[in-house]
């Protein structure tokens, strides 16, 4: 449990923002241990409450964003991926609540935003379909794989290439993991293919970059 307790706390510390005297409503990020007053971090009293009660403590904004604005998404799955490693679906839904409290939206793309490079087509996969299919629409294009392929090839169509990729799979974690029962109970639900043994185990690899990879 972080300690937010301010009885307890060494001395009265500089706020990592503001630079005064951290002495009333604070929260200390749990990653290098500055703390913050709670308005200098912009999180409502609500908030600060169920940052204390989660275990893994609050992450301060310059700890989770790439200039104080924009999220830092590698960052967001080095945290998720460092619940998975203890292979606990809990652990990971502890990280994921945590996660969700930062309220990081996707942002979709329309058509008009996306231009598409020249691709690399597929031949040989061309080739089978050719031979498979008796209609065959459009040329299967070359993705980078090494556990990476589905989101890389989901970029690829909405973005134009793969640079969306790990947004892709930080958000596809975050709701494969915050939605697990609704998906567990789905009706069609022996028609979803996991792609790990199971749907807990596709959630644990789905946090890890490059964790779907089949080598
Ligand atoms: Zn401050
Ligand atoms: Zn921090």
């Amino acid at each position: 449990m972080a300690d937010f307790s301010i009885s307890k706390r060494i001395a009265i510390l500089p706020c990592g923002g503001c630079r005064l005297n951290c002495s009333f409503d604070c929260v200390k990020c749990s990653l290098f241990n500055n703390w913050y007053h709670r308005k200098c971090q912009q999180i409502s009293a609500d908030e600060r409450k169920i940052y204390n009660k989660i275990e893994l403590g609050y992450v301060c904004v310059s700890c989770r964003t790439l200039d104080g604005i924009e999220f830092d998404y590698l960052m967001g799955m080095r945290r998720l991926k460092n619940a998975a490693d203890t292979k606990v679906l809990a652990k990971l839904k502890t990280a994921v609540t945590r996660e969700t409290l930062f309220k990081i939206e996707f942002k979709p793309v329309s058509d008009k935003d996306v231009v598409f490079p020249p691709v690399r087509v597929d031949v040989i996969t061309k080739e089978v379909m050719n031979k498979y299919f008796d209609e065959v629409i459009g040329d299967p294009i070359i993705t980078t794989g090494k556990g990476n392929c589905l989101f890389n090839a989901v970029s690829l169509i909405l973005y134009g290439d793969e640079s969306k990729s790990v947004q892709l799979r930080y958000h596809i974690c975050l709701r494969m993991v915050r939605d697990s029962t609704s998906y567990m109970n789905h009706p069609h639900r022996k028609r979803i293919q996991c792609l790990s043994p199971s749907y807990e185990a596709t959630c644990i690899d789905c946090a890890t970059i490059g964790g779907f990879s089949s080598a």
